[in-house]
C-alpha cells in the first residue's frame, strides 16, 4: 500500500499543525510521499506566506524596501523551528536567500520560497528525505507539465523505501529557472507524486471534512459526501459547487486513484473518497441516494415556436447562431412546434438582441420569447439511476414549496436532474431538494 499524503496551508500554519500532521503521517506506514504547501493562515486574519511573498516581490519591483516583510516571514520559519527544536539552520539559509534578492529576481522563484522552506522543516520534522520540486517536477517549454518526465523524476527519487517529502505548487522550466503552477497548486503537485508512483490513495489533507453535500451559505451545516465518482464530481462543479480544480484531479483520475479529501483537524472524520468507479454499489430503501446539490444563477430563456415548424432544421439553425455569437447552450428542451434553448445571461450579453434577430430571420418563428433571471439547480447522483420515481418526487416537493419549474433536464447519462427556477427562488430550491434527499 502506497499513500501520497498533500498537506495544504492552513495544515503547515504553525507548530501545532505541523504536530497533526506527524500524528497523521506516523499513523499509517503507506504514507511514504508527502506534498506540502507554504505556511498558510493561523487565523483568520494572518496571511499566506505566499501572499506575503508575492508582496514582497511587488516591493522590489518599484523598490520599495520589502524587509518588514521579509522580517516577518522569517520569523514565521523560526517559530516553527524553534517550538518544534529543530536543527536546520532556518536563518542561515533565509538570510543567505534574502540577501540575493534583487530587482531581477523573478517572481516565480520568490514565491516559491514558501513551500521551500516549509517542506524543509516538515521533512526534518518527519524524519523524511527532502526532494526539491525542481528537481523533479518539470514543465516544458509550452509552460505545461512534462508529465512523462516528472512521474519519472518522482519515481526515482522515492526508489524502493524512501520516504520524501516534495514541496508543492512550483517545478522547474526546461531553461532552469524555476516556474510556480496556479494559485492552490499543490493539489496539483500532490496528484502528480501520486500518478507518478500509481499511489494507492492520494490524500489531500485540508481544513475541511470532505466536500458538502450542498453549499453552506445556503444550507445549514450540508453533510459531507463519503463518496462521489469523478464524473458527478464533474457536474458538481459545473454546477457551481467549488470543489478541487480540473487540473489537480486529472492525473489520479486518468490513472484510476481514489482520492481522499480529509481534514487535518479531525483525522478521525473519514472525509470524502473520489473513485473513478464505485462497483456493485446496493441502494437500501431509506439510505441517501443523492450525492449533491448545486446551482447557478442569472440563465435566459430563449423559447421559440412556430406552427408545424421543422424543428431540427429550425434548431439547427438557432444553435449556429449562438455558436457564432460565442454563446454555449447549456439546454434543450424541445416541443411539438417549440423549443427553448437556457444559456447565460453573461455569456449572452449584449448580443442578445442580435441573436434574437438573427433567428427571426433564419426561422422566421410566430413568436420568440426571452425570459432572464433563470437558475438552474441540479441533483446529482449515480444512485438515482436504479431510484424509479425520484424525479416525481423533486417536482413534489418544489411544488408543495410553491416553487415553479421553468425548465427540466435530466443529464443524458442520467447522473442529475437539473430545473430551470426564478432567480428568487434559487435559494429555496437548493433548501427544499436538500431538506427532501439529504436532510
Ligand atoms: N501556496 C500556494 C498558494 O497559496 C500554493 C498552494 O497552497 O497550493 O496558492
Amino acid at each position: 500500500m502506497l499513500k501520497v499524503a498533500k498537506f495544504g496551508g492552513s495544515s503547515v500554519a504553525g507548530p501545532e499543525q505541523f504536530q497533526k500532521v506527524r500524528h497523521i503521517v506516523e499513523a499509517d506506514p503507506a504514507r511514504r510521499i508527502v506534498v506540502a504547501s507554504a505556511a498558510g493562515k493561523r487565523f483568520s486574519d494572518d496571511h499566506k506566506l505566499t501572499d506575503l511573498l508575492y508582496l514582497c516581490h511587488a516591493h522590489l519591483t518599484y523598490g520599495v524596501s520589502c524587509d518588514d516583510i521579509l522580517a516577518s516571514i522569517r520569523s514565521r520559519f523560526v517559530g516553527i523551528r524553534d517550538a518544534l527544536e529543530l536543527r536546520f539552520d532556518i536563518e542561515d539559509a533565509f538570510d543567505a536567500y534574502a540577501a540575493r534578492l534583487s530587482r531581477d529576481t523573478s517572481v516565480d522563484e520568490l514565491v516559491s520560497r514558501g513551500e521551500y522552506f516549509t517542506s524543509l522543516l516538515l521533512a526534518e520534522y518527519l524524519g523524511y528525505r527532502f526532494v526539491d520540486a525542481a528537481d523533479c517536477v518539470f514543465f516544458g517549454y509550452d509552460g505545461q507539465i512534462d508529465r512523462p518526465k516528472t512521474y519519472e523524476a518522482i519515481r526515482a527519487a522515492l526508489g524502493d523505501s524512501a520516504r520524501i517529502v516534495i514541496p508543492g505548487f512550483y517545478g522547474r522550466l526546461p531553461t532552469g529557472k524555476i516556474k510556480v503552477m496556479t494559485r492552490g497548486g499543490s493539489d496539483i503537485s500532490g496528484a502528480l507524486a501520486a500518478a507518478a508512483v500509481d499511489a494507492d490513495v492520494y490524500e489531500n489533507w485540508t481544513d475541511v471534512s470532505g466536500i458538502l453535500m450542498a453549499d453552506p451559505r445556503i444550507v445549514d451545516n450540508p453533510a459531507p459526501i463519503d463518496k462521489i465518482t469523478y464524473a458527478e464530481l464533474q457536474e458538481l462543479a459545473f454546477m457551481g459547487a467549488s470543489v478541487l480544480h480540473e487540473d489537480s484531479i486529472s492525473p489520479v483520475k486518468e490513472k484510476g486513484i481514489a482520492l481522499n479529501i480529509r481534514n487535518t483537524n479531525r483525522p478521525g472524520d473519514p472525509g470524502t473518497m473520489i473513485l473513478g468507479d464505485v462497483a456493485d454499489e446496493r441502494v437500501e430503501e431509506d439510505e441517501r441516494f443523492i450525492t449533491g446539490i448545486a446551482g447557478r444563477r442569472n440563465f435566459t430563456i430563449l423559447t421559440v415556436k412556430k406552427r408545424n415548424m421543422n424543428t431540427s432544421a429550425s434548431l439547427r439553425q438557432s444553435l449556429e447562431i449562438l455558436d457564432r455569437y460565442h454563446t454555449p447552450v447549456e439546454h434543450i428542451t424541445l416541443g411539438l412546434d417549440s423549443f427553448a434553448l437556457v444559456s447565460s445571461t453573461a455569456a449572452l450579453g449584449d448580443g442578445v438582441y442580435d441573436v434574437i434577430a438573427d433567428i427571426q430571420k433564419a426561422v422566421r418563428p410566430d413568436d420568440i420569447q426571452i425570459q432572464e433571471g433563470i437558475s438552474l439547480v441540479a441533483t446529482i447522483g449515480r444512485k438515482m439511476i436504479a431510484q424509479p420515481g425520484t424525479s416525481g418526487r423533486l417536482f413534489h416537493a418544489l411544488g408543495k414549496a410553491g416553487i415553479n419549474i421553468r425548465t427540466i433536464a435530466q443529464g443524458a447519462d442520467e447522473l442529475s436532474i437539473i430545473v430551470g427556477v426564478e432567480n428568487k427562488d434559487f435559494e429555496a430550491a437548493i433548501r427544499v431538494l436538500y431538506g427532501r434527499f439529504a436532510g
